[in-house]
């Protein structure tokens, strides 16, 4: 009984969000203007390869995301020498999303870096699959007081438990990957951002999951998260969680 009210309190949670699923292929090595992981980033004519102002090494293209409704493109670039963990203490240029509202081929204008990338990515190709959400159970509380209290109310000592088997009743994605829009999945518990501009809180904008088929790892198979002011849309925050 219990369980069907938490069924329903958790319905009107439900999101879709983009799970990018990643395929290794020598022709994700060129630009292109859809999502890719690895291989050379789209850019536009004014842009440069980015470099690390901590160690001044170039920083590495690590993915690019298109946003299925917005059709926007934002390039992500990451130092794994200096290795931030999205702390106010990061030199602000150890990590740099670019965004592009209209990225088109014709647009186009190559940038690749002076030398190899010292972390050595797969190029992968990727394809977007629509996917039904649910929040965090560390950010329940927070989004649904009530279903929170409701979980611990059916078991005390097995909160998480009951949460996770709700999830699974309502055929939403129980596991980490990399999405675009929707929740973020904690490794490390929840944590917030705020723009740097107008201090709102911002919106979860996309997860990087550890992709071996990328090679790509952070950490010991933790996460990057990126958020997004809902007012300044070029603002970015990053966080990475690992085990
Ligand atoms: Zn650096
Ligand atoms: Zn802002």
């Amino acid at each position: 009984m219990s369980e069907t009210y938490l069924d329903e309190l958790l319905k009107p949670l439900i999101k879709t969000a983009w799970q990018l699923k990643l395929s290794k292929s020598k022709s994700a090595q060129a630009a292109t203007d859809s999502s890719k992981f690895g291989g050379l980033p789209y850019a536009e004519s004014g842009d440069a390869w980015p470099s690390c102002p901590t160690c001044k090494n170039q920083l590495n293209f690590v993915a690019q995301l298109k946003h299925p409704t917005e059709k926007s493109l934002h390039t992500f670039f990451y130092c794994f020498d200096c290795f931030p963990w999205g702390s106010s203490k990061d030199e602000t240029g150890q990590w740099l999303v670019r965004s592009y509202s209209a990225a088109n081929m014709t647009n186009y204008a190559a940038i690749a870096p002076a030398l190899p990338n010292q972390y050595q990515m797969a190029a992968c190709n990727c394809t977007e699959h629509p996917v039904q959400v649910l929040p965090d159970y560390y950010d329940l509380g927070k989004v649904s007081p009530l279903a929170d209290s409701l979980c611990e109310k059916i078991d005390d000592e097995n909160s998480y438990d009951i949460y996770q088997a709700a999830v699974i009743r309502s055929g939403c994605l129980e596991d980490y990957a990399t999405l675009i829009g929707g929740y973020p999945k904690w490794i490390q518990g929840e944590s917030t951002k705020s723009c740097e501009i107008c201090n709102s809180e911002m919106e979860f904008f996309a997860q990087l999951d550890s992709e071996d088929e990328a090679d790509l790892m952070w950490g010991d198979c933790g996460a990057v998260y990126l958020f997004r002011c809902p007012q300044h849309k070029n603002e970015f925050a990053l966080e990475l969680q690992c085990y």
